[in-house]
C-alpha cells in the first residue's frame, strides 16, 4: 500500500469510532446491546448509516427485502459492481460489533479511497442486510436470502407453510415477515416472484468483514484473518422424544425412558462429531435446549417426554448433506433401541459458504502489501456471505480479532483492529477497482 493510502485509512478511525459510538447509543440495553431486526434499533442504525453514506455522496436505495444499499458510482456503468455487506441487527443484549463492524468498515474504506482521489472503475456498494440474526424469526440471514431469492418456501406468510416448516413470526411483534419487510420500505410482492433482486451473474464480488466469533485471532496475535469458508447448517429447533411415563419401580427392560433416549441421542451426535473431526472433516454439533417437562418433574418419575434443539454445521455442502443422512440413521437407531418415538420437528437449513480462491489470494497479496500478518482460518459462524457464495457470486471474507466471542455484552473489538481490516479492504479495492482519477 502506498504510504499515502495507509495514512488516509488511518484518518478514518475517527469516523469509524463515531459510528460505533452512535450505534452503541442506539442499541443501549444494559448490560448489552439490542438492535431488534425490523424494529426501532435496526431502523435507527439503517438511518444513521444512510445519512453517513449520503454525506459521502453515495446513492441511497432500499431494495424489496428492505436492505439498504449505498452506491458509489464507478466510471464504467456496465462493469459488475463490488458489494461490501454486513448487518446492523443484533441479538438481545448482545455486543455492539457483530455485524456493524463490517458496514462501518465499508464506509471508512470508501471515504479513504475518495480522499486519495480515486474514482473506481466499477460501482462500489455498501450493503446493510436486514435481520441476519436468527433470534428474531427463528431463521437468520433474511436480508441476503431475500436479495438472492433464497428464502424458504412459505417464509413470508406462516399461513402458507408446509407441514414441518418453521413458524416464522417476529419474536416480539408477532408480525409476519411480509408485514415486517413492507413496514421497513420493502416490497414482499416482488419477493414472492422468487427471482433474485440482483442477478448473481452480474455481481463482480461480495466482500464481508465480520468480527471473529472464536479466539483464533487472539491466539495468533493477528488483528485480521482471511476466511477460508463459513459453515452451513441444518437446524431442528424442536426435536420431541415420546416414551412412556412410569414409576421408578418399573424394571429396566419395560422402560421407554424419554430422558435416557435424549441422553443417548446427544452422546451419539457427539460421537459422530469426534469421529468426523478425527477424519479431518470439521463440523460442529450444538444442543442449545435439552430438557424433560418441568411441570412433570418428580424424583421418582421415568420421563415420558423429552425435547431438544439441534444445530448441525459443516463447511462443505456434500459433507453437510452426508451428515444429515447420518442424523436420520442416529435418530432411527435411538428410537428403536429405546422403544420411543422421535419427531425431528421443523427443519431449516443454510448453505455453507466456500470463499472464492482468486479473491482469497488477492486479499493475501493486499495483506502482504499492507505489511499485515493475516492468517487463513475457517469462520466458526455462518454469515450473509454464505448466500452470495451459494448463489455463485465470487465471495471473500475478512475476520477481525475479537475477544470473548459474540452475541454477548463482553464482545470486544479494538477500533485499531477494525482499521487494520479496513486497510486491507481498501488496498484490495484500490487494486481491483482503482486507477487514480483522470
Ligand atoms: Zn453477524
Amino acid at each position: 500500500m502506498s504510504h499515502a493510502l495507509t495514512e488516509l485509512v488511518a484518518a478514518q478511525a475517527a469516523l469509524a469510532q463515531r459510528l460505533l459510538d452512535r450505534l452503541a447509543e442506539i442499541g443501549a440495553d444494559p448490560p448489552g446491546i439490542t438492535r431488534e431486526a425490523f424494529g426501532p434499533g435496526e431502523n435507527a442504525a439503517h438511518a444513521l448509516i444512510a445519512e453517513t453514506g449520503e454525506a459521502l455522496g453515495l446513492e441511497r436505495r432500499v431494495d424489496a427485502a428492505a436492505n439498504l444499499s449505498l452506491r458509489w458510482p464507478g466510471r464504467d456503468p456496465a462493469a459488475p459492481p463490488i458489494l461490501i455487506g454486513s448487518h446492523l441487527d443484533s441479538v438481545v443484549q448482545g455486543g455492539n460489533f457483530d455485524g456493524a463492524a463490517g458496514v462501518v468498515a465499508g464506509l471508512a474504506a470508501i471515504a479513504a479511497l475518495q480522499a486519495a482521489g480515486i474514482r473506481p472503475r466499477c460501482d462500489i456498494e455498501v450493503l446493510a442486510l436486514r435481520c441476519e440474526e436468527a433470534v428474531w424469526f427463528g431463521l437468520g440471514l433474511i436480508g441476503s436470502r431475500g436479495l438472492l431469492a433464497r428464502l424458504p418456501p412459505g417464509a413470508l406468510e406462516p399461513g402458507a407453510l408446509e407441514p414441518g416448516a418453521l413458524e416464522l413470526r417476529h419474536a416480539r411483534s408477532g408480525a409476519t415477515l411480509a408485514e415486517c419487510i413492507a413496514a421497513c420500505g420493502g416490497d414482499p410482492d416482488r419477493l414472492r416472484q422468487g427471482v433474485p433482486l440482483r442477478d448473481p451473474a452480474r455481481l463482480g464480488a461480495y466482500l464481508e468483514l465480520h468480527i471473529e466469533q472464536a479466539p483464533q485471532l487472539v491466539e495468533a496475535e493477528a488483528p485480521v484473518g482471511l476466511c477460508l469458508a463459513n459453515p452451513g447448517n441444518v437446524r431442528h429447533p424442536q426435536i420431541r422424544i415420546t416414551g412412556e411415563e412410569a414409576h421408578t419401580g418399573l424394571p429396566h427392560r419395560f422402560r421407554r425412558d424419554a430422558a435416557l433416549a435424549g441422553a443417548e441421542l446427544a452422546l451419539a451426535l457427539e460421537g459422530l462429531w469426534v469421529q468426523e473431526e478425527a477424519a479431518g472433516r470439521p463440523m460442529a454439533v450444538t444442543i442449545g435446549r435439552f430438557h424433560t417437562q418441568a411441570e412433570r418433574h418428580s424424583l421418582t418419575m421415568v420421563s415420558g417426554r423429552f425435547e431438544l434443539s439441534l444445530d448441525l454445521r459443516a463447511y462443505d455442502p456434500a459433507h453437510l448433506e452426508a451428515l444429515e443422512g447420518r442424523l436420520a440413521e442416529i435418530l432411527a437407531g435411538v428410537a428403536a433401541r429405546r422403544a420411543v418415538g422421535i419427531d425431528p420437528g421443523p427443519r431449516s437449513a443454510a448453505s455453507p459458504g466456500m470463499m472464492d480462491p482468486a479473491i482469497l489470494e488477492a486479499l493475501a497479496a493486499a495483506a502482504a502489501r499492507a505489511g499485515l500478518t493475516a492468517p487463513r482460518l475457517n469462520s466458526p459462524g455462518s454469515h450473509d456471505a454464505n448466500n452470495f457464495a451459494a448463489a455463485g457470486v465470487p465471495t471473500g471474507m475478512l475476520l477481525i480479532r475479537n475477544r470473548n466471542g459474540s452475541h454477548n455484552p463482553a464482545e470486544a473489538m479494538e477500533t485499531a483492529d477494525l482499521m487494520a481490516a479496513t486497510e486491507l479492504l481498501t488496498e484490495w479495492l484500490a487494486e481491483r477497482a482503482g486507477d487514480a482519477a483522470a
